[in-house]
């Protein structure tokens, strides 16, 4: 038996009159045989300079053939250009004060007991509680409710294909977790968790102390090995709390050994009756990992892959993060729930988890940059081969396929490879690295060949990306600013640094914060629960932050930290959802973002410090630096120039107008 988690529809969204319109005008369009044929294929982070200087050094053919029979330009990205965000006005054709997703983390005012600064979230999906359960011995069954929600609203633009009968099919269209259902076929994407519900945590057992001595791995857990005659006992925990039990939580495990040959640098892994054999060096495919939740009645599959790091010297063996296996998905990662496992048996087990690409892997240091890139390029096969497969079987419509290497590989080498002044490059380490980046590039310049070779000549291909990228070479602490400019205040015991959660923080006296990267929220009065700013000061408070903020210079440079300061009233134009966002969004200047320690509540010593970590590139700045990039197989009907206004324009080709493309402001029903 397997756990089920019940799907959640989408909350009700309103857009009555614009549906009646586009169901009206779809009508003419109709889905007969003249409806045209789109492919998009979403290419996350690829750059608009980067793509264009390539073009022209006669690097990217197949992208050049593209912008001689069609269109090239930059596409303008979101505010904030956070993937999260910058895709979901691709899908609703709204700005953040519509769909409500306005950076990666949002916080919860309302969760108990309240926080004076609200529960931080992952803002794509929000846990609900388990509704009606059946209390069974010492377990409980969730029968109603759900557990997660998707919490990215408004209309999807798949809805009118599939009101004017156009078949679709969208491949890990991120912010879609749960898949909304509405497409003929769909994948989760970004949004997707593991098995244990986290973003992805990988295990690592280390004989090397250095390794385990690293204390609170976030994304990760490295573990001691204990090896006694050549064999090592280890567990694999799905869930550090079992949802199932009504009384103390345990942990969920499945457990596996391996066994070291004397002579030779190789192991054997015995997990369940599946038995790998693996050099030193070498990744075993995809696994089954059950774990028991409840003995004999329940449990949920999972399926891991095994990476022998070390067996000479030090032992190390790296295992993925646990994923829901997409031959036997417990939870819906598709629509419909076959979906998932169809692509399984035709192209093999895969991840299923958001942004696979382990990234922090290589920033904990369980990987170097060689072991990165070669566990990128696992996933890149992956999502190749089904592409591969899916327009082999493809009969037309809509197909869209998210590809999330090129972002993900250029948060890690971006700044590393392509930028020498980077506080962390060194000429020795990174230049054997340089044409990493641009190979990636050609790879998919090698994919658009392989699809304009088999497409039919009426089919409109679109390249499509949510953002460019950069190299991130200052991090800037919110929280110490409004600190140092008067704006928080610490109890009187405190000394800087605080590591997170705002420790020691005087909520009394403090008027401003920050949760997540871009995001600052006023301590207002009636809101938050230990709120001092009167809401009739609002208004003037934030002009004043906004000035403020502009001023901010970084001592270093001399430049400007913040290039552009966006006001939730002022500069967000959709309604419906602006409540869910932060009072102000910060635009700060290219090479310089919001620090990760203060996303959490973290206060460092100074505003500024270099970023000596190893993701070196980043996008998340003033939206007019990093715009993405718009290539189509012909010129469109209806021009697109940004994100918001894309999805009009392909629904266009279809005949179908009335869908939100910015110029209007679009109310939707509150929540
Ligand atoms: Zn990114």
């Amino acid at each position: 038996m397997s756990v089920r988690a019940s799907r959640v529809p989408m909350r009700c969204v309103s857009l009555c009159a614009l549906l009646a319109a586009a169901a009206i005008s779809a009508c003419s369009g109709g889905s007969g045989s003249t409806a045209p044929n789109v492919i998009v294929l979403g290419i996350d982070g690829l750059d608009y300079n980067l793509t264009r200087e390539l073009i022209e050094a006669g690097r990217l053919p197949n992208f050049k053939r593209l912008m001689d029979s069609g269109s090239f330009g930059p596409l303008e990205t979101a505010v904030t250009p956070q993937s999260p965000v910058a895709w979901s006005n691709f899908i609703t054709g709204m700005d953040s004060g519509g769909h409500g997703i306005f950076d990666f983390l949002h916080r919860d005012l309302e969760r108990e007991p309240p926080l004076p600064f609200g529960w931080p979230y992952q803002s794509m999906t929000k846990e609900t509680p388990v509704g009606r359960s059946l209390t069974l011995g010492g377990w409980y069954f969730p029968l109603s409710g759900g557990n997660i929600q998707l919490a990215r609203y408004g209309t999807p633009f798949w809805q009118h294909l599939a009101d004017a009968g156009i078949s679709s099919t969208l491949v890990r269209m991120p912010a879609n977790f749960p898949p909304v259902g509405i497409g003929d076929r769909e994948l989760s994407g970004m949004g997707t968790p593991d098995l244990g519900g986290t973003p992805g945590e990988f295990t690592f057992f280390s004989t090397d102390r250095r390794q385990f001595m690293k204390s609170d791995v976030s994304g990760g857990h490295i573990y001691p090995a204990d090896i006694i005659d050549g064999v090592f006992n280890g567990t694999l925990y799905a869930l550090t709390d079992n949802p199932f039990t009504v009384e103390e939580a345990d942990a969920v495990g499945a457990d596996f050994e391996v066994f070291i040959d004397p002579d030779n640098p190789v192991a054997k892994i015995v997990i369940g009756d599946q038995e790998l054999i693996l050099q030193e060096g070498e990744w075993s495919p995809w696994v089954s990992a059950d774990f028991e939740l409840v003995p004999y009645v329940m449990s949920i599959s999972g399926a891991v892959r095994f990476y022998l790091k070390s067996v000479r010297g030090d032992f190390g063996l790296y295992v993925t993060p646990i994923q829901i296996d997409p031959l036997n998905p417990g939870s819906a990662i598709s629509h419909p729930d076959s979906f998932a496992t169809e692509l399984g048996n035709a192209t093999g087990r895969y991840y299923t988890q958001e942004m696979p690409q382990d990234t922090k892997a290589i920033q904990w240091g369980v990987f170097d940059i060689d072991e990165f890139l070669t566990q990128a390029a696992l996933t890149r096969a992956e999502t190749t081969a089904q592409y591969k497969h899916l327009l082999e079987s493809w009969s037309g419509g809509f197909l869209f396929s998210y590809f999330g290497s090129v972002d993900q590989v250029s948060h890690v080498m971006w700044g590393l490879t392509r930028d020498p002044d980077h506080p962390a490059y060194v000429a020795e380490t990174h230049d054997p690295y340089s044409e990493v980046v641009p190979s990636l590039y050609a790879e998919f310049d090698d994919l658009v060949g392989y699809t304009l070779d088999r497409m039919s000549d009426d089919t409109l291909l679109v390249i499509m990306s949510d953002h460019g990228f950069g190299s991130w070479r200052r991090s800037f602490n919110l929280n110490t600013w409004l600190h140092k400019n008067g704006y928080m205040a610490l109890q009187r015991r405190t000394r800087l640094p605080i590591r997170e959660f705002f420790t020691g923080v005087d909520w009394g006296t403090t008027q401003a914060y920050s949760v997540g990267i871009s995001a600052l929220y006023l301590n207002l009065r009636g809101r938050e629960p230990q709120g001092t700013v009167a809401p009739g000061d609002r208004d003037e408070l934030l002009l004043q932050l906004e000035r403020d903020l502009l001023a901010t210079v970084d001592p270093l440079t001399g430049e400007p930290t913040v290039t552009r300061v966006f006001l939730r009233e002022r500069d967000f134009h959709d309604r419906g959802n602006l409540e869910i966002g932060p009072d102000i969004i910060v635009g700060f200047a290219p090479g310089v973002r919001g620090s990760g320690n203060s996303a959490l509540g973290g206060l460092t010593a100074e505003i500024l410090k270099d970023n000596t970590d190893d993701w070196s590139g980043s996008h998340i700045w003033d939206p007019s630096a990093v715009p993405g990039v718009l290539l189509t197989s012909r010129a469109l009907k209806r021009p697109a120039s940004s994100l918001q206004n894309l999805a009009a324009a392909l629904l266009t080709e279809y005949g179908i107008d009335g869908f939100p493309d910015g110029s209007t402001p679009v109310t939707i029903a509150t929540n």
